[in-house]
């Protein structure tokens, strides 16, 4: 694990400025935790999060996840985070790298699915190289395969509910359950909270 993987994020900000952590790559124990932080930026998406090597690897999601198959949402990479950006909530204040409120939508830990695999065991890292993922998450409101895919030129990647026991087509997640998994606020209270 190098140094080098959190520059870009460690770049981008000021940590007198801003509440978020900086931070250097970590090793942990072998329990593999993600996060989905929900992010009212300058548009509203969601960041999906997989700790790997260290560090947490980061994809912007414009809608959010679905437990629906069909649904194909778009995932955006971003900068490696540092691991103790999981429990990160709170306000970036104007003027600052992503400035708005962060909501920690859903956390827990994951599985690797392709190192399960007998036929070609990867790595995370060498599952991202390859352009496929493939990981079961254990959250308090997401559960179930999820895969991301890198399209076209590899700066788009899809993430897509794999086909399995924990698929609901009728469900929305992101509407149906906004809440904070950490602190149960909503955006507007943290926004309230932080700002008082
Ligand atoms: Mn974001």
């Amino acid at each position: 694990m190098s140094d080098k993987s959190l520059e870009s994020y460690n770049k981008k900000r000021d940590f007198r400025k801003t509440p978020e952590p900086s931070g250097q790559p970590k090793s942990t124990d072998e329990t593999l935790r993600f996060v989905i932080q929900k992010h009212d930026a300058s548009s509203l998406h969601y960041d999906f999060r997989l700790e790997v090597d260290g560090v947490l690897k980061s994809w912007a999601v414009p809608h959010g996840p679905s437990s629906d198959p069909r649904a194909k949402r778009l995932a955006m990479p971003t900068e490696d985070h540092p691991l103790d950006y999981i429990d990160f909530e709170g306000v970036i204040p104007e003027g600052n790298y992503g400035a708005g409120t962060v909501l920690v939508w859903d956390t827990g830990t994951y599985r690797n699915l392709r190192a399960e695999k007998d036929d070609d065991a990867l790595t995370m890292q060498e599952s991202i190289d390859d352009g496929k993922v493939e990981v079961w998450l254990d959250g308090e409101k997401i559960r179930g395969g999820y895969a991301l895919i890198r399209i076209g030129d590899g700066e788009k990647w899809l993430l897509i509910k794999m086909d399995d026991e924990e698929v609901n087509r009728r469900r929305n997640l992101v509407r149906s359950d906004p809440a904070s998994v950490l602190s149960g606020r909503t955006l507007e209270e943290i926004r309230e909270d932080e700002t008082a």
